[in-house]
């Protein structure tokens, strides 16, 4: 009998719908709450990748109409499995969410809708529980996409009789990223005036569905540690620290773990060949899969090969990384760079790569399986963030072999063991200071370390 109960109600997950770590997280952390003996069902949008890859669905009985401001909306559920055989809801509304992308497109930005649609997405949770005659003890919500949520729940659903054994949790995946919208979006939401205050989602005079989970929910959750302390000082709390410093005896960090059947050397069909800690020839081969397809001589195998996968985003470091660039191709490597997302980034990035074919390769683009080959096929990962509220690519570097290369920040900070510091334990390396010398000091370390097969080996197997 599983007793605790709880609906994951999150705006993506993979492999359905993905921009980010949150999608991977979503994948892999239900089926890990199932395994503890949770009853665990998710519920995210019907986007149209998701409509192109689910094959099967059931219809769920409609709902009664969903009320965002003055209007009345018609929606659907439906029903499916996840990857890993959990109830996964989806809730369809093609004006809404049949769209190329999930938040906004790369060129035009935010989708003008986003507060209609996230509202509404927060309103159906108790629509769906109602539907399926099901009431969690546990609304586990994430990100700003389901905030509101937090709101409603403290507001209305948690007084009424069905959802009164239930609880909210807030999880932050980025506090960078808050659904801000204009005061006049307030209205949408249908909550109490009261709600519109310093105390609630009111923020400077705007409205903030990320602060509605923040000061509504019953605890809060960061994805990592250091993270979590991190977030409440001015310099990481955009904006929000003291709301977070109020709160900060209902808030846990706690560090993101990855599916270790998703991302595995040792059975990933991605890869050219398959590896793990005792047997690493195989990543031997993926280097070479990996520099032939990315169009990089096979004479030049000996040298080091640093993978970069990451959203282009401020956030990732790519400023920094565009202020070393002309030193770093001095050095002894080649690069290669995985990333989508914002355009101007992207088009900046593709110009140094131009520049330098000899030592960086860039493909400008989403691809999950390409991403799995930088990991299997690199010997270094590098990921320079400014902040990083978890970060999933370097432990997927840790589980591939591949070593890290990171700034000592956030997750990074927790999830990697600075081998400078600590020879017999170390895991990659990190850098302290978020200037061009730390970063390359670090890298230049890194490529001195390699020459030393014996430890570099011995680095890769931990
Ligand atoms: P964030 O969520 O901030 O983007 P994370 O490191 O937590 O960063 O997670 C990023 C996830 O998205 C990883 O699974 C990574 O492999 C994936 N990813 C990022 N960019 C790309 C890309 N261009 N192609 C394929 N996968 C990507």
């Amino acid at each position: 009998m599983r007793n605790l109960r709880v609906l994951f109600c999150v705006s993506e997950v993979a492999p359905y719908a993905k921009t980010g770590g949150l999608a991977d997280v979503a994948q892999a952390l239900p089926v890990a709450l199932w395994h503890l003996g949770c009853d665990v069902r998710l519920f995210m949008p019907l986007y149209r990748c998701a409509r192109d890859s689910i094959k099967t669905f059931s219809i769920l009985p409609a709902p009664p109409t969903i009320s965002v401001g003055v209007h009345d909306y018609h929606v659907g559920l439906l029903e499916t499995r996840s990857t890993s055989g959990l109830p996964l809801y989806l809730l369809e509304k093609e004006e809404f969410y049949d769209r190329s992308d999930l938040y906004g497109t790369p060129d035009f930005g935010d989708y003008e809708d986003n507060p209609e649609r996230f509202i509404t997405f927060s309103l159906a949770i108790r629509s769906l529980c109602m539907g399926l005659n099901w009431f969690p003890s546990i609304l586990h919500l994430h990100d700003w996409q389901t905030g509101l949520a937090a709101a409603y729940h403290h507001f209305y659903w948690r007084h009424e009789p069905d959802f009164a054994n239930s609880r909210t949790v807030f999880t932050i995946h980025n506090l960078a990223y808050q659904g801000v919208f204009p005061g006049k979006y307030f209205h949408l939401t249908n909550l109490p005036w009261e709600a519109f205050s310093l105390q609630g989602v009111e923020f400077w005079g705007n409205c903030n569905f990320l602060k509605a989970g923040l000061v509504y929910s019953d605890h809060l959750t960061t994805v990592s540690p250091c993270y979590g302390k991190e977030i409440q000082d001015s310099e990481h709390g955009c904006g929000l620290h003291g709301v977070l410093q109020e709160r900060k005896d209902r808030l846990s960090g706690i560090l993101n773990g990855i599916d270790q059947a998703v991302w595995n050397p040792g059975t990933d069909s991605c890869i050219a060949a398959n590896y793990n800690s005792s047997r690493l020839e195989g990543k031997r081969r993926c280097k070479d899969a990996l520099l032939a397809e990315f169009g990089f001589s096979k004479d030049r195998s000996e040298l080091p090969l640093l993978g970069m996968i990451s959203r282009m985003a401020v956030q990732k470091g790519f400023g920094l990384f565009l202020d070393i660039v002309d030193e770093l191709v001095n050095l002894p490597l080649m690069l290669v760079i995985l990333g989508a997302g914002d355009a101007e980034i992207g088009r900046m990035v593709q110009t140094v790569a131009a520049r330098y074919p000899n030592n960086i390769r860039i493909c400008n683009e989403f691809n999950e399986h390409l991403a799995h080959r930088i990991e299997a096929g690199a010997d270094m990962f590098l990921m320079p963030s400014v902040y990083e509220p978890c970060g999933l690519n370097q432990m997927y570097s840790l589980r591939y072999g591949t070593i890290p290369i990171v700034h000592a920040t956030g997750g990074l900070n927790d999830s990697v063991v600075d081998v400078q510091l600590e020879p017999h334990s170390g895991t990659g390396f990190k850098f302290y200071h978020y200037n061009a010398d730390g970063l390359l000091d670090t890298i230049k370390a890194a490529l001195s370390f390699f020459k030393d097969k014996g430890e570099w080996t011995a680095l890769q197997r931990r």
